[in-house]
């Protein structure tokens, strides 16, 4: 049995990793913030004798004895992370000292959960783990993407300087059940409206793409990648590849929850990526892994659970 540190832990892809390290046998300590996870994603892991939660923020030191640590302590959809951008950069690079920092001390290893955002908008097209992005420094979206960049930085610096036992993986977008629902991102957004029958707001003419993966391929990924030997650092990218515009997703998710809605065109906000889609060719030869959830198949689950929390009338105000 080991024992596994997921910071982050009380979000939307850390509960599901949590959950998902409990099955398989590990104890789990949850570190969390709160600033956008929620007690409700993890609730039902409380009374799980291999389970822990710690309320910290992993901005200042900790110190905790594990074996293992799932760095995803970061807010992830543009409207939390461009609240307080400078609270976003700390979380990312104070944080990831921090973490390292303990890594070192206690030789645990340590996964970073890096982005397709620091490609940028990307002038090449999918994109490979080779390629060095086209991030604007001093745009809305910079605080995410510069704070990530560093981050991937302090790591291989932590690896080569001293010797810490690193993994970064690049996540793609990535979708499912738990996502929040005011979180403002893209397939959140147009399932609650469709269920809604209201308006299906696209941003731009919708034709700038992105490739989505279930949460499921994603955890496989994750899980497969730390399980590889320590002189494999990565960074790996881990993301679905097939591609598929905002307009195409708009017409899927009406189609397939039967919706009355209509799509409403409206501004592209400053430095939008055009296009994303991942080359997962180095997953496929390190790990034997690709994302194998259909768009459908992952829709229909995550259509399923926010048809759920409407009924429960357990929204969010905001929403
Ligand atoms: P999320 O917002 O649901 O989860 C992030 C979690 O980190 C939340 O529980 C939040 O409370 C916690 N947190 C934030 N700042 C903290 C701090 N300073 N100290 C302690 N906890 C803090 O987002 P998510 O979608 O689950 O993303 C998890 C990780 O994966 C993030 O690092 C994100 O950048 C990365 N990622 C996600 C996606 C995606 O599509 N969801 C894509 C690429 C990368
Ligand atoms: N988007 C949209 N309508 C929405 C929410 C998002 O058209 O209601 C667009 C957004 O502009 C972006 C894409 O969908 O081009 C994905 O947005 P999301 O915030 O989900 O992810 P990210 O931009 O971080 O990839």
């Amino acid at each position: 049995m080991k024992s596994i540190l997921v910071t982050g832990g009380a979000g939307f892809i850390g509960s599901h990793l949590c959950e998902r390290l409990l099955r398989d046998g590990n104890e789990v300590i949850c570190l969390d913030n709160f600033f956008t996870g929620r007690k409700d994603n993890i609730i039902h892991l409380l009374d799980d004798h291999h389970f822990e939660l710690v309320r910290h923020d992993i901005t200042r030191e900790i110190f905790l004895e594990v074996d293992e640590i799932y760095n995803l302590a970061c807010p992830a959809s543009p409207i939390h992370y461009q609240y307080n951008p400078i609270k976003t950069v700390k979380t990312n690079v104070m944080g990831a000292v921090n973490m390292l920092g303990m890594a070192k001390r206690i030789k645990a290893k340590i996964l970073q959960a890096s982005t397709s955002e620091v490609y940028g908008d990307p002038g090449v097209h999918p994109q490979k783990e080779e390629y060095w992005g086209n991030v604007n420094p001093v745009g809305k979206r910079s605080c995410y993407d510069e704070g990530k960049r560093c981050a991937e930085t302090l790591f291989m610096d932590y690896h080569n300087q001293n010797g810490v036992k690193i993994k970064i993986v690049r996540i793609f977008n990535t979708y499912g059940p738990r996502m929040l629902p005011d979180d403002g991102r893209v397939v959140s957004n147009f399932i609650i409206q469709a269920l809604r029958n209201m308006d299906i707001t696209i941003y731009g003419d919708g034709s700038h793409t992105r490739s989505f993966q279930y949460i499921d391929d994603l955890l496989e990924g994750m899980l497969r990648f730390m399980g590889t030997p320590d002189d494999i650092t990565g960074p790996v990218n881990l993301g679905n590849e097939s591609e598929c515009s905002i307009k195409e997703l708009a017409g899927l998710i009406i189609e397939m929850t039967n919706s009355r809605s209509r799509l409403k065109f409206l501004p592209l906000p400053d430095n939008d990526p055009v296009r994303r889609r991942p080359d997962t060719s180095y997953a496929r030869q390190l790990i034997d892994w690709e994302a194998k959830t259909g768009i459908r198949e992952g829709l229909k689950k995550t259509i399923g659970y926010f048809d759920n929390l409407l009924a429960s009338g357990r929204m969010p105000r905001s929403v």
